[in-house]
């Protein structure tokens, strides 16, 4: 069996069509939805993301401002620049790049956002209505893994999902967000003994694990459903997932291939939550 790719990039490019349509819709209506990024210190990683964040907006008509501070910069001086931007109205999402300086509670950092403006969905307050199945944030990469299944036409609703990984960021929301629409979930991590034996049952796989080429066919029951969150280097060098593709798309009946697979649904996601937060904003 060769398993059918599932394409991130058109699919990205299919929702930003319907995004820049809403900015179009709320500017007629005076509101530019503005997204704030704050980039602390200078990973070069973190630099890309930020600088394709600031981009999609640009190539959507938002509003889109970069705040770059010193690697030595205080808590206070970081937390003091989130209470401003929670105050401006012309901003509708904030979103502090990761990871920031050891120096700084990350968590506290995370805790000031106002929920109001959380678009990375990592708000305590926002994680509690996402369990609880209310409105709100969701993070921006499991939700673009759901965006993926639906515009594939592939219902959670009664499978078995195996979800490989435990972050805060991708492993438990992702797993949330299947449980919400009636999966039957399973959590593997760094301490499951026999990953196997539970990745085999599976219908459909998440691997978020962050080991390139980790998953291999023999984990992978035929016909199932593999969606790759990982964005890793071979030891080519080569931008390469946590599923080893070759194979394990003989097994499959679904793969999401990187790059071009979870990839551009993170950012896609993040636009459409800040567009959004600007609507929202607008109706209260
Ligand atoms: P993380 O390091 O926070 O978590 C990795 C998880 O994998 C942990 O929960 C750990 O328990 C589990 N794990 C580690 N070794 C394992 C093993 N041997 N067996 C089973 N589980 C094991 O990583 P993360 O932030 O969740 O990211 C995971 C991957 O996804 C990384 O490659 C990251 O770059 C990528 N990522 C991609 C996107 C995207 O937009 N596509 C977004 C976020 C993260």
């Amino acid at each position: 069996m060769t398993a059918e790719i599932i394409n991130g990039k058109e699919i990205a490019a299919k929702k930003r069509e319907e995004i820049a349509k809403e900015v179009e819709k709320l500017k007629e209506n005076g509101v530019t939805p503005g997204l704030a990024v704050i980039l602390v210190g200078n990973n070069h990683a973190s630099r890309t993301y930020v600088t394709n964040k600031q981009k999609s907006c640009q190539e959507l008509g938002m509003h889109s401002i970069l705040i770059e501070m010193p690697e030595e910069v205080s808590e206070e001086e970081l937390l003091g620049k989130i209470d401003e931007l929670n105050q401006d109205p012309e901003i509708h999402g904030i979103l502090v790049q990761l990871p920031i300086p050891k120096h700084i509670d990350e968590k506290k950092v995370i805790e000031s956002i106002s929920p109001l403006k959380d678009v990375d969905g990592f708000h305590p307050v926002n994680i509690g209505r996402m369990m609880t199945g209310q409105n709100t944030f969701l993070p921006c990469t499991p939700y673009g893994i759901m965006v993926l299944l639906e515009e594939t036409g592939i219902s959670v609703a009664g499978k078995h999902v195996v979800v490989v990984g435990r972050s805060n960021i991708v492993g438990k929301p992702v797993g949330q967000l299947m449980l919400n629409q009636h999966a039957t979930v399973t959590y593997c991590h760094s301490k499951t003994k026999d990953l196997k034996s539970y990745t085999k049952q599976a219908d459909i796989v998440v691997a978020a694990v962050g080991i390139a080429n980790f998953i291999k066919a023999d984990h992978i029951k035929e016909g199932a459903v593999v969606i790759d969150v990982g964005i890793n280097r071979n030891e080519a060098g080569k931008l390469c997932g946590d599923v080893d593709f070759e194979e394990v798309s003989q097994v499959a009946g679904y793969i999401t291939p990187v790059p071009k697979g979870v990839g551009p649904m993170t950012i896609t996601m993040l636009m459409y939550n800040t567009v959004k937060s600007a609507a929202e904003s607008s109706n209260r």
